[in-house]
């Protein structure tokens, strides 16, 4: 089956290097992704997908679908196509929604033969406030069997954990007053956030060490003879299991309950972008795909890379059985994630001749869950126990 699958994957090798490269000449950050939303969508449309566009009322997501005659499970694909300001495509999202939107049109040549229904979510914003939580809270996922992406990485590792997180902002407001001739009238709000920060080192000492605060402070006052009567922080608590994720920020925000009173300013607690839950992998399936890897010669796709950042897949993998493993374009471990180097990186040979290789096992895989009932059966199994 997988001779056949790359067949069919250099078939459209043309459509998806130009939805690559214009993705990648036409950087646009979060929510504001018009046109590369809008590429997928044609390239979609032009192999027979059904599309919803702005999906759930996400101007640039959409949900594109092919559903064979054949009753069978529906296997979906993740589109990202976001950038960072500054740099454009540092995370690779325009290579990562191209393989995702490669392999759903490559498994839709396969569908009226071996049956089932084939999704892509276009999910905007990844960097920032992820589509997919939205998608999750609207029960977009109700009746998928399977949720699958694979980020561009230095080297291929399989789908692992990332962190839970929250983004808390402490609005303090105090009042003004002249900082030399009337300090007494006022009360400083800068203060607050100060005591905060100092009330959140104290914390860390005390936390589990999976977990990260860090924050930044965003208002600080206006002149330095002026008491600050307004202050505002930043920050982002991450966990590893979204319960203690609950826990921590409870405390964190005890320390800047406990610097209002100090100081006497008022506090607002509001969240500055939406959390994202922690990334649940499914074993089994993750097991199939590292293994459609291996049978194409990758050398141990089966790495397991630590990483401490969030992803809004973490959201999906709590309600469908997911995976989100990373490929390598180029080798190099010196050339980090969010730089230009690695932007640079997903328009090379190197890239593309490992985007098919994902491509194809993203492929495989679609097709192995379609047509092996225990396969899917297990793949649930693990994911209704993971839930309990
Ligand atoms: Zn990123
Ligand atoms: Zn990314």
């Amino acid at each position: 089956m997988i001779e056949k699958i790359n067949d069919i994957t250099y078939s459209i090798l043309n459509d998806l290097k130009e939805l690559n490269e214009y993705i990648y000449n036409n950087p646009e950050l979060g929510n504001e992704e018009f046109k590369s939303s809008k590429a997928h969508i044609e390239l979609l449309k032009k192999y027979g997908f059904q599309v919803e566009e702005e999906y759930l009322g996400i101007k640039t997501g959409f949900k594109a679908y092919y559903k064979s005659k054949k009753e069978g499970p529906a296997i979906s694909y993740l589109s990202e196509y976001d950038a960072l300001p500054k740099i454009g495509h540092g995370c690779g999202h325009n290579l990562l929604g191209t393989t995702s939107t490669g392999a759903a049109i490559v498994l839709k040549h396969l569908l009226d033969d071996i049956g089932g229904t084939v999704v892509v979510f276009g999910t905007p914003a990844e960097e920032t406030n992820g589509a997919k939580v939205k998608m999750v809270e609207e029960g977009a996922f109700e009746g998928i069997d399977v949720a699958m992406l694979a980020h561009p990485s230095s080297t291929y590792s399989k789908s692992g954990t990332s962190l839970a997180m929250e983004a808390i902002q402490f609005t303090f407001k105090g009042k003004a007053s002249h900082a030399a001739s009337d300090p007494d009238k006022g009360i400083n709000a800068l203060d607050a956030v100060i005591m905060t920060f100092n009330s959140i080192n104290a914390l860390r000492e005390h936390i589990l060490p999976s977990a990260r605060i860090h924050g930044i402070i965003r208002e600080g006052g206006k002149a330095a003879n002026i008491v600050p009567d307004l202050a505002i922080a930043q920050f982002y608590v991450r966990t590893s299991r979204k319960a203690y994720l609950q826990k921590l920020t409870e405390k964190v925000k005890n320390c800047a309950r406990g610097a209002a009173l100090a100081t006497g300013a008022s506090l607002q607690i509001s969240n500055y972008e939406l959390g994202y839950d922690d990334l649940v992998t499914n074993e089994t399936l993750s097991e199939i795909f590292t293994k459609n890897l291996k049978s194409q010669g990758v050398q141990n796709p089966d790495n397991i890379k630590l990483t401490f950042g969030s992803v809004d897949m973490g959201n999906v993998s709590h309600v469908c059985p997911a995976i989100h493993p990373y490929f390598g374009i180029h080798g190099d471990d010196s050339i980090a994630a969010h730089t230009e180097e690695f932007r640079d990186a997903t328009l090379t040979d190197k890239a593309y001749e490992n985007m098919i290789i994902t491509i194809n096992a993203l492929v495989n895989t679609g097709v192995q869950v379609i047509q092996n009932k225990d396969l899917l059966e297990k793949i649930r199994e693990e994911f209704n126990a993971s839930k309990n």
